[in-house]
């Protein structure tokens, strides 16, 4: 990888996440937090982002599979680890031998690990996953069905340590009344279990269900762990949405490429491909070396997503091109070739975010951050 250039890369602040795991710890209080860093931290970079949260003294690391885990493993991270999805029993060992936690996606699957860890002759750490509304994974403890006994039986399988348990929102972004009363449900149906299991003697172990929405929205529910993702990173998933807390988070990801050609075309003259954008008057055009295979969305095409050159906010035209977009530059003075651009971030007294990105290709930031591909550098911000 290059060093300081590329067609097109990314900055990212990592000092900045300290800033932002302190606003997390305002709403949350006590509760700890599990930092996500799944999906290579949403695209700014697992490890970095892991070593970055141990900074500031978090202790537990989310990740979505075992490869993502051993990632983790491979470069250092030596706390704990969960694998919030699934794990395919030929992959079993690997948490034996790394020491990993894995969720325990329903009641059968927690049979076959439970069966393979005593096979192995040894135990395997776990947390019990509840669904109590999200359909997605966990054993279902919902109003229309209570499946405690399976539960208990979790807990109380020998080749198993389950060590926490935890419960994930669909719906905690949404401030609306049905919504709320349906995340209340869940928080009340997730506390049920937990005395259900106390009242056998059971320890539930670590409690932890807020996302990021969770926190914003819900941050007083004293459970044991938070698990935020987009939040330490200083973003939520769409900025149009109403949240119940006023925080101030820092993103910490830009996102810049190059100016490669300048030149004027005339009217009548069109740009990109299928012509969807005709000049009406003499137009001063870039070429910028990012492109949908860099994860800026085709669909922004011609649809006045604004990027910054030379500080000015400047319209991409025409269709989106796999490496490469035109830009209108016509007010801008002295572009030349190698100037930068900016897609996120900000230049001059202005700024342009994920957000509307985003927003212009009807997405959240979740998606248009970890769409940012693989071949775009991720460059440690340095101090300016
Ligand atoms: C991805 C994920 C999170 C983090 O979500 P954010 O909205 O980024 O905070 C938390 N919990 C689970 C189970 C997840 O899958």
């Amino acid at each position: 990888m290059l060093e300081s250039y590329s067609r097109c890369w990314t900055e990212i602040d990592y000092a900045a996440i300290a800033h932002n795991v302190e606003e997390i710890q305002k709403l949350v209080g006590d509760t700890k937090i599990m930092g996500i860093v799944k999906a290579n931290a949403y695209g700014h970079g697992d490890v970095e982002c892991a070593k970055a949260l141990q900074k500031v003294g978090v202790d537990f690391f989310g990740v979505s599979s075992v490869d993502e885990a051993l990632h983790l493993r491979q470069n250092g991270i030596h706390d704990s680890i969960l694998i919030l999805g699934y794990t395919p029993p030929e992959h079993f060992h690997y948490l034996i031998e790394e020491n990993i936690i894995q969720s325990l996606v329903s009641y059968d699957y927690a049979q076959k690990l439970d069966a393979y860890a005593k096979e192995a002759g040894t135990k395997i750490r776990c947390h019990c996953k509840v669904d109590t509304g999200m359909c997605r994974t966990g054993v279902i403890y919902q109003v229309q069905e209570k499946n405690m006994d399976q539960i208990l039986a979790e807990y109380r399988m020998e080749h198993l340590i389950v060590e926490g348990i935890f419960s994930h929102f669909p719906v905690s972004d949404d401030l609306g009344q049905e919504s709320a009363a349906f995340t209340k449900k869940q928080i009340e149906l997730f506390e049920e279990v937990c005395d259900n299991l106390r009242k056998e003697g059971i320890n539930p172990g670590i409690r932890h269900i807020q996302n990021s929405y969770g926190i914003l929205n819900y941050g007083d529910l004293k459970m044991d762990y938070c698990r935020p993702g987009l939040l330490y990173m200083g973003v939520t998933s769409d900025d149009a949405i109403p949240i119940a807390s006023k925080p101030d988070f820092i993103p910490i990801l830009s996102w810049y490429a190059n100016v490669s050609l300048v030149k004027w075309i005339q009217k009548g003259q069109s740009v990109s491909y299928g012509r969807h954008f005709i000049a009406t008057k003499p137009t001063k055009v870039a070429t910028v070396s990012v492109g949908y295979a860099d994860g800026l969305h085709r669909l922004v095409s011609n649809c006045g997503l604004e990027v910054l050159i030379h500080g000015q906010k400047c319209p991409i035209i025409g269709n989106v091109c796999m490496d490469q977009c035109m830009v209108d530059v016509t007010q801008v003075d002295d572009v030349k070739e190698g100037d930068v651009v900016v897609l996120v971030g900000r230049q001059g007294d202005h700024r342009v975010t994920i957000d509307e990105i985003s927003r212009k290709s009807h997405s959240i930031n979740n998606e248009t951050l970890s769409d940012i591909a693989g071949r775009v550098p991720r460059l440690r911000r340095r101090e300016k």
